[in-house]
């Protein structure tokens, strides 16, 4: 066969060719803004004509601090598709890490957003190999700002030459992109991903059993683009000519729901938190979500209760998910088999609450202390990964040894497996709870927590205990006006049917809020932090 190299640049010269009339539409600060595919196209070749003219050169990191919107969609292409590497970076990440981020990945040149510009003014005297910085904005919109040198980017890119050319030729295992881990459990790690890696990865969302991305699909990425890539959808949506809607800056869950309805969203994918919030928003308003065939949902646990709501209080099919930064990132989707069809309601759902089987193309082993863990649903052991899109080391950092060993993945991430070969994440190995010399899953017991109709989010963390080592403790935000009416021994109550009494936490804390991560996963480290200090007061 022939040898031809897997390249991100391809996919929007497709794009442009066979899909030359369908839409992106996009938010930005302040308006909305509706291209099509040849647009887009021709705007990325400009911009690739103009990152070579700043002197990128191929493997230069091209950095973003951006949110959802075409422009942060047309570097996605213009960077890799010039030859160097689209590194998206974490804007809720805190000044430390953003610095340690950029000076690590030794970014050349920085795209931001208008509203991300204090940020930079406040950090730029801190970064060491950054030359140039590009406002994604029009040149009258261009802020006050003493940083130089600094360039509008709809200035810059009236000057581009839309004929530049897609460099498709090289290495397939070239770098294309490089992302962090959003840091839940440390300090962020870099990743990088090759070309071959994310055209792969887009065949995988493509596929009928995974998110089955198609030309007709409309598809809105909740999940930012500075966060794993917003999942990869840019670049899968942009290869099969999918419409795409980029909801923007600092999006409500009011209009998440508007764009649904409006621009008859058919996808979307997001962390639990975001769809948590959309579901209050759907109770309180009354918006059209027909359109909606996958509501995708990964990052953290999707609660049973969360994927209950979606579906039977409003008919809208919500798909758990999972994986990693280090999987670029789909490694498995939770969809019944055909023959599971038959199964009870409650078994159905309960089933599809799991994190689903590895997606075609990967490997995966579950070990436990004895090895390999049979598949019958009840043993636990680390998930281990290989694949194609699975990367096999961190980005110039020392702790990439802990984690790729013998040509594996080590996840961190405990789970079962049962005889359908479905995954349950159980825990991460740092945050299950040792009590005894038995291990409690933290996530089993705050799903359970918020399947009550009280609960607004709940979070299980472990407390140093003389006796038992560890014990759990639950920390609970309820639904608003529910304060009276829920006490701890109620919740008490209605957890013992569901588990053995060693597994019930030794106490209940209402608290206001959960502390989140920049991505918004409950940030465990934290609260863990929180309750000792409420506890020793
Ligand atoms: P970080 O590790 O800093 O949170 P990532 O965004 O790469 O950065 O997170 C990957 C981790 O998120 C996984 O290793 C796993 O622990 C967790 N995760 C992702 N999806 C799910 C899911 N569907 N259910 C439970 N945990 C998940």
């Amino acid at each position: 066969m022939m040898q031809v190299p897997l390249a991100v640049g391809s996919l929007m010269e497709h794009a442009e060719r066979f899909f030359p009339k369908k839409e992106v539409i996009s938010q930005t600060h302040d308006k909305l803004h509706r291209l099509r595919y040849g647009e887009i196209g021709q705007r990325t070749r400009r911009l690739m004509s103009i990152l070579n003219e700043l002197g990128i050169q191929h493997g230069d990191r091209v950095g973003t601090l951006a949110w959802n919107h075409h422009r942060h969609l047309e570097i996605y292409f213009a960077a890799p598709g010039m030859g160097a590497v689209l590194h998206t970076i974490n804007i809720r990440l805190s000044p430390e890490d953003i610095i340690y981020i950029i000076n690590h990945a030794e970014d050349k040149i920085l795209f931001i957003d208008e509203d991300i510009l204090p940020l930079i003014e406040h950090i730029h005297t801190h970064l060491k190999t950054v030359e140039a910085y590009v406002v994604m904005t029009d040149k009258a919109d261009l802020p006050e700002t003493t940083i130089k040198p600094l360039y509008s980017y709809e200035e810059l890119l009236s000057t581009g030459d839309p004929t530049y050319h897609f460099k498709t030729d090289m290495d397939e295992n070239d770098a294309a992109g490089l992302c962090y881990t959003s840091a839940t459990t440390g300090k962020p790690k870099g990743v990088v991903y090759s070309h071959r890696a994310i055209v792969l990865h887009s065949l995988a969302l493509g596929l009928a059993d995974t998110a089955a991305i198609s030309e007709s699909d409309v598809s809105m990425p909740v999940v930012p683009q500075f966060h794993v890539n917003a999942w990869g959808t840019p670049f899968a949506c942009t290869w099969f000519g999918t419409t795409q809607v980029l909801p923007g800056p600092r999006f409500t869950p009011k209009r998440l729901a508007e764009f649904i309805e409006r621009f008859k969203v058919t996808i979307t994918a997001g962390v639990p938190t975001i769809w948590l919030g959309l579901l209050r928003e759907l109770e309180q308003g009354s918006y059209d979500t027909s359109s909606l065939r996958a509501v995708l949902c990964g990052g953290s646990a999707a609660p049973l209760g969360l994927i209950k709501a979606f579906e039977e209080k409003h008919n809208i099919p919500f798909y758990h998910a999972y994986g990693a930064t280090e999987t670029t990132p789909l490694v498995t989707l939770s969809r019944l088999k055909s023959y599971q069809q038959n199964l009870s309601k409650d078994e159905k759902l309960k089933e599809r609450a799991r994190q689903g089987i590895l997606v075609p193309g990967l490997q995966m082993k579950v070990v436990g202390d004895d090895g390999e863990v049979e598949w019958n649903g009840k043993e636990m052991g680390e998930l281990l990964l290989r694949g194609p899109w699975i990367a096999s080391e961190y980005y110039k950092d020392n702790r990439s040894a802990d984690t790729f060993k013998d040509g594996w993945f080590h996840t961190g991430d405990v789970v079962t497996v049962d005889e359908e070969g479905t995954i349950k994440i159980v825990d991460r190995t740092k945050d299950l709870i040792k009590s005894g010399g038995e291990w409690i899953s933290s996530v089993e017991i705050e799903n359970a927590i918020m399947a009550h109709d009280a609960v607004f989010e709940a979070s299980v963390v472990a407390i140093s205990d003389d006796k038992w080592q560890e014990r759990p403790i639950a920390c609970v935000v309820l639904h608003e006006g529910m304060e009276e009416k829920l006490t701890k021994e109620d919740l008490l109550e209605f957890l013992k049917p569901q588990f053995p009494k060693w597994w019930l936490p030794d106490d209940v804390l209402f608290i206001t809020e959960i502390p989140k991560s920049s991505v918004g996963k409950f940030l465990k480290r934290e609260l863990r932090e929180q309750i000792k200090s409420q506890l020793s007061t």
